[in-house]
């Protein structure tokens, strides 16, 4: 079993470090939650798993922390599947992709977006974590990319991976169940908090609010939302998520374009509003805006 993918920890803030260690230390107890027929969730402190099971194999939508693949493959069998077939990867982060070395090793044929591929080869630095990813090898890289989408069709039901440039990074899909009506947004959404957005890497707040619109085109009343990270979503939710954005974004241009810095705009508290519903997850506002600043 390899770990090698596993973020390198330096000086990390004590979101990313706690997270991390939640991840590791909840290996005992992974339960599968249900989204619909075939598909199940497993939440956690990492990104959210994403599970399709049926007579065609187990496709699975992103993998957590390395140390967690053997408790995901054995949450994957207690509710009937087989050891993964297929793994797609929303996007690059460790915290969505560190078991790909187990999968790829195990038999796993893995599939993203051509610049996950490409930042998962090199390695990469998260400046906003102070953190860096070894490069992974190369049983743990996609073995199939793609540049705007691919259509997986199994378990009789159609699966689109879609494409949405500058999001949260550079290389973000999320992926929809055109049967079962599901929905896997990645971390173009984080339920009930404000989004780590990586403007170091491609990610913008704008393009944020855009994969967010893509996205609510497809949905309706009775549509499944994985987010990324937080609890599983309804329309409501994307749409009340999608308003904070849209306001941010609004008074942060404004406060850019006065010409304010990241410094000054976060010291005028112009989120005060929205942080008692949106700020005490991952980040604080005044966080917040430093992350998104450069990216508004
Ligand atoms: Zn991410």
């Amino acid at each position: 079993m390899r770990c090698r993918n596993t973020v390198i920890l330096s000086v990390l803030t004590v979101w990313f470090l706690s997270y991390t260690m939640i991840a590791q230390s909840e290996a005992e107890k992974i339960s599968p939650i249900p989204v619909a027929e075939q598909i199940y969730m497993i939440a956690g402190k990492g990104g959210n798993v994403g599970i399709f099971i049926g007579e065609d194999g187990t496709f699975l939508i992103d993998d957590n922390f390395a140390p967690l693949t053997e408790k995901i493959v054995e949450a994957i069998k207690s509710v009937g599947g087989d050891y993964p077939k297929f793994l797609i990867n929303t996007h690059y982060h460790g915290d969505h992709t560190g078991g790909n070395e187990n999968l790829g090793e195990g038999g796993t044929l893995i599939f993203s977006h051509d610049n996950v591929r490409e930042r998962l080869k090199t390695g990469s630095f998260l400046k906003a974590f102070d953190a860096k990813s070894e490069a992974t090898d190369p049983e743990g890289l996609p073995v199939v990319t793609f540049s705007e989408g691919i259509s997986f069709h199994i378990n009789d039901d159609t699966v689109r991976a879609i494409h949405v440039a500058h999001a949260h990074t550079d290389g973000d899909s999320f992926i929809y169940f055109e049967e079962a009506n599901v929905i896997h947004a990645g971390d173009i959404l984080f339920n009930g908090f404000y989004p780590f957005i990586d403007v170091n890497h491609g990610g913008s707040l704008r393009g944020t609010i855009l994969g967010v619109d893509e996205i609510l085109s497809l949905v309706d009343g009775n549509t499944k939302i994985i987010p990324g990270h937080g609890p599983l979503a309804d329309r409501a939710q994307l749409e009340s998520y999608r308003e904070m954005l849209w306001t941010a974004y609004g008074r942060l241009r404004k406060l850019k374009a006065d010409g304010k810095t990241a410094r000054e705009a976060a010291a005028s508290k112009p989120l005060a509003d929205l942080e008692e519903t949106w700020g005490d997850g991952v980040f604080t506002g005044d966080r917040w805006i430093e992350l998104i600043y450069s990216g508004v």
